[in-house]
């Protein structure tokens, strides 16, 4: 392939990426975004392999290393369950510091081309910059998918003097920095960019042990965007503008993801970074979270039959999915009620959280799977206001994103978080296995009021309960 060709093709995926990002931006559109998407990649794999710089001799070394990768890629997509998406994003986003990592030692030891004046100055720094992000990201992939498939414990880590180490930790890469421009030779660098790289990798395994379990998904989304940022800085090194556009992209989109997941939060995204947030979650509401209230009163348990009678009498019914949902596999039953309900004439709406679930969209991907029709699934913000208007909320398997101690309790770990206010519908019931708290690990107050009830069990199997009820 002419060169001419390969910066032409190159055009054209850069296109389709920005394409693709567009059309993910909206679930109508996300189909189309990811085919885009996926020729863009096609396009620009071809025009890399076989274009002017690769010889011929290394062709089947890309060839056999493509194959051999893409069919642990194909294996990994196939198994993996949608609630264990963020800890295989967080392997891969692992896979992208290692890449920078090498190709900038590879760029460092090969000396084929040899610049001189700015121009080595420009590479070095490269270079180094490139291994420095990689470094961090790999190592702080690695224990963000430790502690999202639970092979690491999710209580934050929180070393004495930690932001003095993290400090020291700058001032050495800074030093470091300067001897390895300053090296006259390729050995001579190469301790400084080894030393840099071993402290660049404790860096991101100690900035990702800070990080508590309700931060994680911030976390990797922070390290998609590093990921991307890596990606470019390689393609900086390799003077590739296609690996630096697309590289950017990544690190611009995992940025402003990264910002929305903090607003929806009510959290600070230096605070995230700085880490000592959040507990395992699923476990027991902590006690001991000092001024924070405890709710108090009788929850008032329900049976599936009477929540069938209570949907059959209702005129608006909002239905609030969360984490639950997703464990359970239950869309596909939610689907059949909101279609048979919809049938007798009930209003039938979904509302939607942005932190729903473990990943931003999980929600929404689930009820898509479930052929849930787009526009009766709302955002936060164009349902919060109909919940007084409304008959009974059907909470299935969420807890943090309707937990309305994040606007009555001023002291409470999750206080200022945006929520659905489902209390203020004429019912509210709660779909979940027993008392236990979020993600974030605080007690609710929903479950106590008195225009509440609890619907004991796993969701799918109520839900099926709940069908059957109005089926019969
Ligand atoms: P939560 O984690 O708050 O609650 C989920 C609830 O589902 C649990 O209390 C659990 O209770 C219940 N549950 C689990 N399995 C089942 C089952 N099989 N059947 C029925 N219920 C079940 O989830 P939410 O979706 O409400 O909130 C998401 C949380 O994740 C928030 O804290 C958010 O900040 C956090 N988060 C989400 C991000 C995202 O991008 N979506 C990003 C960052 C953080 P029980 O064990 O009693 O059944």
């Amino acid at each position: 392939m002419s060169a001419s060709l390969a910066t032409v093709s190159y055009l054209g995926a850069t296109i389709l990426f920005i394409l693709c990002l567009g059309g993910l931006s909206n679930q109508e559109t996300a189909r189309r975004g990811n085919l885009y998407g996926m020729i863009g990649m096609t396009i620009a794999v071809l025009a890399t392999v076989f274009g002017p710089r690769v010889a011929t001799l290394g062709l089947p070394w890309i060839v056999g290393a493509m194959v051999i990768g893409g069919a642990i890629g194909v294996y990994l997509a196939r198994v993996v369950k949608m609630t264990q998406m963020p800890e295989l994003v967080a392997f891969m986003h692992s896979l992208v510091g290692l890449a920078a990592c090498l190709v900038g030692f590879a760029s460092y030891i090969d000396t084929s081309i040899a610049f001189t004046g700015a121009e080595k100055a420009i590479h070095e720094i490269e270079i180094y910059v490139g291994i420095l992000i990689g470094a961090v990201t790999f190592s702080g992939s690695v224990i963000a998918f430790g502690k999202l498939s639970g092979k690491i414990g999710g209580k934050p880590m929180l070393l004495p003097g930690r932001h003095f180490i993290n400090l020291i930790g700058l001032l050495i890469v800074i030093y470091f920095g300067y001897a390895f421009l300053h090296a006259e030779t390729v050995d001579a660098g190469m301790l400084p960019l080894i030393v840099m790289t071993v402290v660049a990798l404790l860096f991101g395994i100690h900035m990702v042990m800070a990080i508590g379990g309700a931060d994680m998904p911030v976390v990797v989304s922070m390290l998609n965007s590093y990921s991307g940022w890596a990606a470019a800085a390689t393609g900086f090194m390799l003077s590739n503008d296609l690996l630096i556009v697309t590289g950017a992209l990544v690190g611009s989109s995992g940025a402003i993801l990264s910002y929305i997941m903090c607003s929806a939060m009510n959290r600070n995204f230096i605070s995230v970074i700085a880490g000592g947030f959040g507990s395992d979650g699923g476990s027991p509401a902590p006690k001991a979270a000092g001024a924070a209230a405890e709710p108090v009163g009788e929850v008032s348990p329900i049976l599936a039959a009477e929540t069938a009678e209570m949907l059959r009498d209702a005129k608006n019914v909002v239905i609030v999915p969360g984490y639950g949902m997703a464990v359970a596999q239950a869309q596909h039953t939610v689907f059949e009620i909101t279609s048979y309900l919809r049938e007798k004439g009930v209003n039938v709406r979904f509302a939607i959280h942005p932190v729903a679930g473990r990943m931003p969209g999980h929600m929404n991907v689930l009820l898509a799977e479930a052929k849930v029709p787009y526009d009766i699934v709302m955002e936060m913000d164009e349902i919060n206001e109909d919940f007084p208007e409304t008959d009974v909320v059907m909470v299935i398997g969420a807890n943090d994103i309707v937990n309305p101690a994040a606007q009555e309790d001023p002291a409470s770990p999750i206080a200022g978080m945006p929520v659905l206010e489902v209390w203020k519908a004429r019912t509210s019931i709660v779909m979940k296995r027993s008392m236990a708290s979020g993600y974030a690990g605080v007690d609710n107050p929903l479950f106590y009021k008195d225009n509440n009830r609890m619907l004991f069990g796993d969701a799918k199997k109520m839900l099926d309960e709940v069908l059957v009820s109005l089926k019969a």
